[in-house]
């Protein structure tokens, strides 16, 4: 009887220990993405040609018009531009 609870009070242990390992490093990988996330907010800011807003380049709508690339805050304002051009 001893020993089976003592076999459970360890399995019980051996749990907790693998639930909380596995909620460390869920939020390491939260933290990492994150941060990834956030990183290129700080970098280069890119100007959308039709509304005239700043968007953050990674987060831009890119499209190559006549072979330069073109940045946009979304699909809209591409399809805006496009059209307003021709
Ligand atoms: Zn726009």
């Amino acid at each position: 009887m001893n020993i089976i609870k003592v076999l459970a009070i360890l399995v019980l242990i051996y749990v907790g220990y693998r639930i909380v390992t596995m909620f460390r490093r869920m939020k390491s990988q939260e933290v990492k993405a994150y941060r990834v996330d956030d990183a290129p907010k700080g970098e280069d800011l890119v100007q959308d040609p039709f509304c005239k807003t700043y968007v953050p380049k990674s987060q831009a709508y890119v499209k190559e018009i006549d072979g330069k690339p073109h940045y946009f805050c979304g699909k809209e304002c591409f399809e805006k531009y496009l059209t307003e051009k021709k």
